[in-house]
């Protein structure tokens, strides 16, 4: 019935070519396609089951981002939730994050809100710059969780970590 439904806005932040698109579209077609416009800004709509719940998830992939002033004050706004996502063989991506990690931390209202620090391209292992043990330690010092995805080899995986952020919706939601 439709109480039991749940609309909710996911942001993903994060640097050029961590793989914004690539999981967004993968997660929503299944898909994995190779290269993307790396400027394109848009949101899809996609409905999910998670936990016998209906999501009405709205997910908007922004641009990309450099630092922490080109994140814009509506799309924290329109968020329920936020995927900061960077690439595990980019360090560059890593730091950036870190700094998008706090600030959207530190800006939301509700310390609850749910956030999820997503490493992506673990597939390219002997690539990997960033441990799980360093990313992890750093979502854990925001009491975030922290997630791998490969959008090109793991579509389960990529479900999964929407399937968390729909989790953690579901709790924050039950507390309001
Ligand atoms: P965005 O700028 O963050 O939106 O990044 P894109 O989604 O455009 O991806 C950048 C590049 O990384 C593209 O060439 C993708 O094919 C590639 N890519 C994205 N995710 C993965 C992944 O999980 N594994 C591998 N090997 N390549 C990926």
């Amino acid at each position: 019935h439709a109480s039991a439904i749940k609309d909710a806005n996911i942001v993903l932040f994060g640097a050029k070519g961590v793989g914004k698109t690539a999981l967004t579209v993968r997660y929503i077609t299944k898909r994995f396609i190779g290269d993307y416009d790396p400027d394109m800004e848009a949101i899809y709509s996609h409905i999910c089951l998670v936990d016998g719940k209906q999501f009405n998830l709205q997910i908007m992939d922004t641009g990309w981002q450099t630092e922490t002033s080109d994140i814009k004050e509506d799309q924290l706004q329109w968020a329920d939730a936020f995927l900061i996502v960077f690439s595990l063989t980019d360090r560059f991506s890593f730091d950036i994050a870190q700094g998008f990690l706090t600030y959207v931390c530190s800006n939301r209202e509700d310390v609850r809100t749910p956030v999820i620090f997503l490493g992506n391209k673990c597939d390219l292992i002997h690539r990997r710059t960033i441990s799980e043990k360093e990313a992890s330690h750093v979502a854990d010092s925001h009491s975030c969780q922290y997630l791998e995805t490969s959008a090109s080899e793991n579509y389960a995986g990529v479900v999964h970590a929407f399937a968390e952020l729909c989790r953690q919706i579901k709790v924050v939601n039950k507390k309001k």
